[in-house]
């Protein structure tokens, strides 16, 4: 992962997460024009960073180069549902965008219907990093099942 576990945990709690389709709007401190923001810790450099953009991080593991911009397809600058955002690459930036590094997923699988059951089961016993280390995916998969954004019809 490039977020630790725990600034994922801290970033999601930030977020007014709905459903899949609906916005998710960031919840603390904004931009001059309007767009969500928090600092982190990156690398051992504190960064100010857009939330859409972590957003959109974190979904899809991989890091965005500095001056890649990210629009939202639903208008809504605070939006941090990654299904919403929208990575203006053009040329060379898509091909920065594209290669990006990845984290720890190599090797890591997705899941089938039976294992999100048994996930399911292991939630209200198990942390979030607990159950992804055993079941060998990544932390925002069971993540995600937690917070009822995957898997919500089983
Ligand atoms: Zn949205």
């Amino acid at each position: 992962m490039i977020y630790t576990a725990t600034q994922v945990v801290r970033f999601w709690n930030n977020v007014a997460v709905a459903n899949r389709d609906q916005c998710w709007p960031w919840k603390l401190s904004q931009t001059s024009n309007g767009y969500g923001q928090l600092s982190l810790r990156l690398d051992g450099v504190d960064r100010v960073l857009k939330a859409h953009k972590v957003a959109w991080e974190i979904r899809n593991d991989v890091r965005l180069k500095p001056g890649i911009r990210a629009s939202h397809s639903c208008d809504n600058k605070l939006c941090c549902n990654p299904g919403h955002v929208v990575i203006i690459a053009t040329g060379m930036n898509l091909r920065i965008a594209a290669t990006g590094p990845r984290g720890e997923k190599h090797g890591r699988s997705k899941l089938t219907e039976r294992q999100a059951i048994i996930i399911k089961y292991k939630l209200g016993a198990l942390t979030t990093r607990e159950i992804a280390d055993s079941f060998k995916v990544a932390f925002h998969t069971v993540w995600d099942i937690r917070k009822g954004i995957t898997w919500r019809h089983i």
